[in-house]
């Protein structure tokens, strides 16, 4: 059913500042997409407020994210930017496996290593692409990109 992306990330956004009070500030960059685009919403806002989640969980010392929207003719990218621990190079492609957590992390931050798996599977099912850039101790930006028809 064709949706409105814009709206889904304003929703996602609202509710994680809802629940994390005024400690944490989000800022939008790029052009936003408001245009219709089919995709299953609660399915997208749950990516969107996983990322959004461990961004905050894993930047005990910094309060800034970073939402940027950008889209082609081929498909629209939503990436989720925070400065905080980073995760090493060789343990990258890893964090999107099942129960699988960061153990250096994993010592300092409650978690199952659960979210980032559904978040893969979800954007399987909708025929994108999910990944992960990040510098130990600078930050980590997660992104995941959903086709244009
Ligand atoms: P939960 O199931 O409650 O989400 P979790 O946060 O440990 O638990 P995932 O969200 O799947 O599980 O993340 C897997 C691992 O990837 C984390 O345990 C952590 O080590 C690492 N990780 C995820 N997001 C970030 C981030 N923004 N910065 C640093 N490390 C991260
Ligand atoms: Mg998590």
């Amino acid at each position: 059913k064709p949706e409105n992306l814009e709206s889904v990330i304003q929703i996602a956004i609202e509710t994680i500042l809802h629940t994390n009070g005024s400690d944490v500030k989000i800022e939008r960059h790029g052009v936003k997409p408001d245009f219709l685009i089919p995709f299953d919403r609660i399915r997208i806002e749950q990516v969107l407020i996983n990322f959004l989640s461990n961004a905050i969980k894993y930047s005990p010392n910094n309060n800034q994210i970073i939402v940027t929207t950008f889209s082609d003719e081929k498909e629209v990218r939503i990436s989720v930017t925070d400065f905080g621990i980073g995760i090493p190079a060789f343990k990258q492609e890893y964090v999107f496996h099942k129960f699988y957590r960061v153990e250096e992390s994993s010592l300092q931050f409650q978690g199952m290593g659960i979210g980032l798996y559904i978040c893969s599977e979800i954007i399987k099912q909708h025929h994108g692409t999910i990944g992960v850039s990040s510098e130990v101790g600078e930050g980590s930006t997660f992104y995941f990109t959903l086709p244009l028809n």
